[in-house]
């Protein structure tokens, strides 16, 4: 845990006590500050209150003794309205942060040396973040991982020389801490997303631009226009930029020729990784992951033979496009973690010819938009509400099967798969779809996958079928 001495003996009121508000809470307790939490469901204040955790309404103090509100990153500060102790707040005059400020107010107060990478963007945040952690422990580092991909900052090891750390962003955990100051800060890339929580596309592109602002070195990818704007803005500024991309050449920065990474300067570009065969990097959107986490990695004195060790051992994420079996020239995929038509194309442009198991609860669209991608479907095998929308998109295009559900259309994936003979044929779990019509979470839908898969016979698994680790 990193205890919180930048308010001791302060008075901070805390909202949301959620996973990472519990830790804040134990966090800010712990560096000697005087807490009092709250939160809008009562089950979480009774939980806080038998931890020990001072809890009261925060309608009924005076806040003219509060230093400063620390609020949980999904507690809305601005969009669709202020959070009533938002309003508060404001009235007394005081700040309001959240876990990742009071996370660089120890860093600058203790270490301020301590090398800290912070990713942000809209899609790649979590693999971004898992790469770069990776290419630093494998590499012998210690590198702490956490932030908005799962664990709670403040639940890390304190900064000390020597130390690293890999932190995912969300907009809402920028948005709490306004003197983020990142070594090496990266901003992947900008689409529209989560407007109902930031109003208007411009606000959200500022938010994220304050990660890069704020950075030593700001790592932004420029294939879409906005961060191409950022990248200008803020080298006229007199930041240090380096520019990515997986579509143009640059004459400064790192950019993707296939699976070729190249590192440019001054108009002369050099090979600096590749990609080629490493499963858990597929894809030009992973192109643009690996040329920020090398980017970011060589800004903070890895060197590129440690960077390209650690990309051919990535594991990848659970969920997430992950090679979970082999059977002959198969490979099934795990790629629970694509909730909707968007999340799923990247997949379906990875592999040339593709077993595609998709449906679940239906989003709004459907699977209109992946038209183009349907010509690398060898057939799909539709599950749960979304199959007979799902069967009316594809049409003559694609020839599909209605499977119902997952363990069947495992079973038919794989028997057809195996009768193809292309070099590398897919069966991949790509849903497009929520999945509570038949799943708690996409989790548990991703490890149902892999334990059909597992039950395959002739089945090589390439991870753990009980962990999901590799
Ligand atoms: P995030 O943490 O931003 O949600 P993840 O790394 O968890 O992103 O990836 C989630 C999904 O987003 C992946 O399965 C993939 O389909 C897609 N994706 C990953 N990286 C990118 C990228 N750089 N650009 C576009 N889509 C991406």
């Amino acid at each position: 845990m990193i205890p919180v001495t930048t308010l001791r003996d302060k008075k901070v009121a805390l909202f949301g006590l959620g996973g990472s508000g519990f830790a804040t809470a134990r966090a800010l307790m712990a560096g000697g500050a005087d807490v009092t939490a709250w939160d809008d469901n009562p089950d979480s204040v009774m939980k806080a209150a038998a931890e020990g955790i001072p809890t009261a309404d925060l309608r009924q103090i005076d806040w003219s003794v509060i230093s400063v509100l620390v609020l949980s990153p999904g507690v809305p500060l601005t969009h669709p309205r202020p959070h009533w102790t938002v309003d508060l707040a404001h009235a007394a005059g005081i700040d309001i942060i959240g876990d990742v400020e009071l996370f660089v107010r120890e860093r600058r107060a203790h270490a301020p040396g301590c090398p800290f990478i912070a990713i942000t963007g809209t899609n790649g945040k979590s693999t971004t973040t898992a790469l770069v952690a990776h290419i630093l422990r494998s590499s012998g580092r210690d590198a702490q991982l956490g932030g908005n991909i799962g664990t709670a900052i403040l639940t890390l090891e304190p900064p000390k020389a020597g130390r690293f750390y890999v932190v995912e962003c969300s907009s809402y955990q920028i948005d709490l801490a306004p003197t983020l100051n990142p070594s090496a800060g990266i901003l992947l890339n900008l689409t529209p997303d989560h407007l109902d929580r930031h109003g208007t596309m411009q606000h959200y592109a500022h938010i994220k631009e304050r990660l890069v602002a704020g950075s030593d070195i700001a790592i932004v990818g420029v294939d879409d226009s906005f961060g191409a704007l950022i990248a200008d803005r803020l080298e006229r500024a007199g930041s240090k930029v380096t520019r990515i991309s997986r579509r143009q050449v640059l004459a400064n920065g790192f950019y993707a020729e296939g699976s070729r990474i190249i590192m440019a300067r001054g108009g002369t570009g050099s090979e600096i990784a590749n990609l080629d065969g490493i499963q858990t990097l597929r894809g030009s959107h992973n192109a643009q992951n690996a040329a920020a986490a090398i980017a970011a990695c060589l800004a903070v004195g890895v060197s590129a033979a440690e960077i390209t060790a650690g990309l051919k051992s990535f594991p990848g994420l659970k969920h997430r496009m992950q090679p979970v079996g082999r059977r002959g020239r198969v490979v099934f995929v795990n790629d629970s973690k694509a909730t909707n038509a968007d999340a799923a194309a990247p997949a379906l442009s990875s592999y040339d010819r593709i077993y595609w198991i998709a449906g679940g609860l239906p989003k709004e669209g459907g699977i209109t938009s992946l038209a183009p991608l349907f010509p690398r479907i060898a057939k799909a095998y539709l599950i749960g509400e979304a199959a007979p929308a799902f069967a009316a998109t594809l049409g003559d295009a694609v020839p599909y099967e209605i499977s119902g559900v997952l363990e069947r259309a495992v079973m038919h994936a794989a028997d057809d798969a195996s009768k193809d003979d292309s070099p590398l044929s897919a069966v991949m779990l790509s849903p497009a779809c929520a999945s509570f019509d038949q799943y708690k979470n996409f989790e548990v839908r991703g490890d149902a996958f892999v334990s059909h898969v597992a039950a395959l016979d002739g089945i090589t698994m390439l991870i753990d079928s009980a962990t999901g680790d590799k």
